[in-house]
């Protein structure tokens, strides 16, 4: 479970104090499909970054599977995010010199120390249900979009973190496949309870989760469950 209580974020620009964020108060639980929406400059991907351990609030309390995280140094939170949270981007944010293959696995040799043939047995299950399995020696660049999202999808998930963070995840994709990639993460949240939390203004994301949070000038406005 993710709590957030009277998170504030502030942006120092110079002599000026930039408010981005302004008493966040929410809670979600295990195995949500939720999706924060709003205008562009509303806060999305700060509220993202804050919940997802990338950044601190300026102040306020966030807790994750019972860990208050704003407390944590940079080694512990590093440490932390290994082992709780995966990350897909709009950009996809592929290393272009590693093999789709060795993408997949790199989170797994910076952040678990597995033994090699444990490695291998997981990438080559991911790479299976993300369909890219005859992909697995190509480079990001000789990819397409989709393909390139469902390595990164692959590799935000093989450290089996329990909440995954996805910003604008479809916004470089065309509709087709961004239908592929929300029906794999949605299959992925079913089968593993898996919390996924979207930043995005997608129609098509919007309509597909069960819950949508609306943030506007950094508060939210509305919080409602919706039927998918
Ligand atoms: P969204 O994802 O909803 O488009 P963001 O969270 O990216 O919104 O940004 C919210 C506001 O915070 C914007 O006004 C943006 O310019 C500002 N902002 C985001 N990151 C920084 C930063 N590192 N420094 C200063 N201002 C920032
Ligand atoms: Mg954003």
């Amino acid at each position: 479970m993710i709590a957030n209580e009277h998170v504030n974020k502030t942006y120092k620009m110079g002599e000026v104090d930039l408010k981005v964020i302004k008493d966040l108060n929410l809670t979600i639980e295990h195995g949500e499909f939720v999706a924060i929406v709003g205008p562009s400059g509303s806060g999305k991907s700060t509220v993202l970054n804050l919940i997802g351990c990338l950044d601190k609030p300026t102040d306020g309390k966030i807790t994750i599977e019972g860990i208050d995280v704003t407390v944590l140094n940079r080694t512990d939170l590093a440490n932390f995010r290994g082992q709780n949270i995966g990350f897909i981007f709009q950009s996809f944010n592929l290393i272009p010199v590693l093999s789709v293959y060795e993408n997949i696995e790199y989170p797994l040799i910076m952040i678990q120390n597995l033994p090699k043939d444990e490695r291998h047995k997981r990438i080559m299950k991911l790479l299976e249900d993300v369909d890219m399995l005859d992909q697995k020696d190509k480079f990001p660049d000789q990819l397409s979009g989709g393909q390139r999202q469902r390595v990164a999808i692959a590799r935000a998930l093989v450290t089996n973190p329990k909440i995954v963070f996805a910003d604008e995840p479809t916004a470089n994709l065309d509709t087709d496949t961004s239908n592929q990639i929300i029906t794999l993460m949605r299959n992925i949240q079913k089968e593993f309870n898996t919390t996924f939390i979207f930043a995005t203004h997608d129609e098509k994301i919007v309509t597909a989760v069960d819950r949508i949070i609306t943030l506007v000038d950094g508060v939210i406005t509305d919080d409602k469950r919706v039927a998918s």
